[in-house]
């Protein structure tokens, strides 16, 4: 196995001289050396081809000694130093001070066809950062974040990505729904990638700290290597840099918005400064379109983070970020210029995402009315996102009549549906119907191009759930399953129909289904 090593991080940038394995607080360090421990029995059990290939390995790499001794702790690559990093981060909108990878290693930097991945184990034991836990990883959580990252991939959402998920063969005490009945699960292991791990977080703890002068290197580090374009460091380019981000997350949420994903904990320390999706937690799919709605059981009382929230939130989070690195621009008006352009660019972005849902390619005012009738329509009765956009590809033009029928498998309790509810949906489609009238392509052609933002195959959170049962008794075949079925999730797949349904009833209330919770 042969890998193209090119460390930066941790040789650019200050390491914390501290070498031990004792939780403290890091300062004047943007990192901490810290090696992987080792896990008793380990085992592969599923590889990212995609990933293995964009790193540079084969097939048979994959399935080699070293590959699995490297991606479950129990050794490291010749020349490599593996570190934790030091973050900080505003969680439920409250300053926490430092976080860090409490429980993740990166291993290396690999650089491919010009290409750069940070390898990173998550659940690789404990670091200077672990605070008051221990550092591991349960097989339930990894599968979702292994299979996740590698789906909103495949959808065309920015993310981080994921190699290998391993299990580890130790046992690890978690209490899932914090009421006091901790049980023993299967630890675990995910390598996942991405060019950097750097987040909000990493600038706000220097800030924080009122440590300036790393402030600023860890800023000439990231305009360098991930926004060379931006040129020499500068306020100048400081600016643009925080620009730049704020365009990249803004880009993100609205992919989240457009497939119904919900991430669940958007802590700073969450925020990828390269605007990518990470830290799979309590995330989930919303099945009945519902703005109000957030998997996270934590979050179950205010709902900071639901659905209908987080393109502001994700304002809210750039207004830490901009506080962050307010000490090396030294002026406000840039600043807050960027963020005032991130909620007009929104409506603009939303309202263009949202048209291509409906097929809509041209531009009419009136749309803003049809997508907010839209809406308040798909949230009178519980009203599954995937299967209403999807269908609604089928419409044809001059069938409002008709138009129901061909969305009505969207309903979970077609009891509801009543006359009031189907009023409401006859006049929206009478709306919908003139307006396709002002668009040039035929039904068919319309179709093609709704297929391509309207996903027929989203990870549920009941599928993961289905998967995850079954490699809990040691029977992977489903997450195989899933991961080849998610690579294609435009696709007409016949023989994976089955998929492409509502959530069953018995997942409703279900735990891991409908409820999440941040333990993992
Ligand atoms: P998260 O909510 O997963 O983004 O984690 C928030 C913070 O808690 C980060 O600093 C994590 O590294 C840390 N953390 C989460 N789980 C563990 C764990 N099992 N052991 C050590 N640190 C953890
Ligand atoms: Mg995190």
């Amino acid at each position: 196995m042969k890998l193209n090593i090119k460390d930066t991080f941790n040789i650019e940038l200050p390491a914390d001289p501290n070498v031990e394995n004792t939780r403290r607080q890091v300062k004047e360090a943007c990192f901490s050396f810290v090696m992987p421990r080792k896990t008793s029995k380990p085992k592969i059990i599923h590889v990212s081809p995609e990933m293995l290939k964009k790193i540079g390995l084969t097939p048979k790499d994959g399935k080699s000694d070293t590959f699995l001794r490297v991606f479950t702790g129990n050794g490291i690559l010749p020349t490599t130093k593996p570190y934790a990093m030091c973050y900080g981060g505003h969680q439920f909108g409250n300053w926490a001070g430092q976080l860090g990878d409490g429980r993740a290693i990166n291993l290396c930097e690999v650089e491919h066809k010009k290409e750069r991945w940070a390898l990173q184990l998550k659940g690789a034991g404990e670091t200077p950062y672990s605070r008051t836990a221990d550092g591991l990883a349960v097989l339930r959580s990894s599968i979702r974040e292994y299979l996740c990252s590698e789906a909103m991939f495949h959808l065309g959402v920015p993310t981080t990505r994921a190699l290998s998920l391993a299990i580890t063969g130790d046992q690890v005490l978690r209490d899932v729904m914090y009421d006091g009945n901790p049980e023993y699960e299967k630890g675990a292991i995910v390598c996942r990638t991405s060019p950097s791990f750097i987040r909000f977080g990493n600038f706000e703890i220097f800030a924080a700290r009122g440590d300036i002068p790393n402030l600023k290197k860890l800023t000439n580090y990231t305009i360098k290597h991930f926004f060379p374009h931006l040129g020499k460091p500068s306020k100048e380019s400081y600016l643009q840099f925080f620009k730049e981000v704020s365009e990249r997350s803004l880009a993100m949420v609205i992919e989240w918005q457009r497939v119904g994903f919900v991430h669940g904990v958007m802590n700073t320390d969450n925020m990828s400064i390269l605007g990518l999706t990470i830290d799979y937690g309590p995330y989930g799919w919303l099945e009945g379109y519902d703005h109000g709605w957030t998997p996270n059981t934590t979050d179950r009382q205010f709902k900071r983070y639901k659905y209908g929230s987080q393109p502001d939130i994700v304002l809210w989070n750039l207004y830490q970020l901009a506080n962050a690195l307010y000490p090396i621009i030294e002026e406000t008006k840039g600043l807050e210029t960027i963020l005032a352009e991130y909620r007009a660019s929104y409506n603009d972005q939303y309202l263009k995402m949202m048209r291509s849902k409906l097929g809509l390619f041209s531009n009419v005012e009136e749309d803003k009315l049809l997508i907010k009738d839209l809406e308040e329509n798909l949230q009178l009765t519980e009203t599954d996102m995937t299967i209403f956009f999807r269908n609604l590809g089928n419409y044809e033009t001059g069938s409002p009549a008709k138009a129901l029928k061909i969305v009505s498998y969207a309903f979970y309790v077609p009891s509801e549906v009543n006359r009031t509810v189907k009023e409401k949906w006859n006049n929206w489609f009478e709306q919908y119907d003139n307006r396709l009238l002002l668009e040039h392509s035929s039904s068919k052609e319309r179709k093609v191009k709704m297929n391509r933002v309207n996903p027929k195959y989203v990870l549920r959170n009941y599928m993961a759930q289905l998967a995850i049962d079954d490699a809990d008794k040691g029977d992977y075949k489903l997450i195989d399953e899933l991961f080849t079925m998610l690579k294609k999730p435009y696709a007409n797949q016949p023989e994976n129909e089955k998929w492409f349904a509502k959530r069953p009833d018995w997942a409703r209330h279900k735990v891991g289904c409908s409820m999440l919770s941040c333990s993992s």
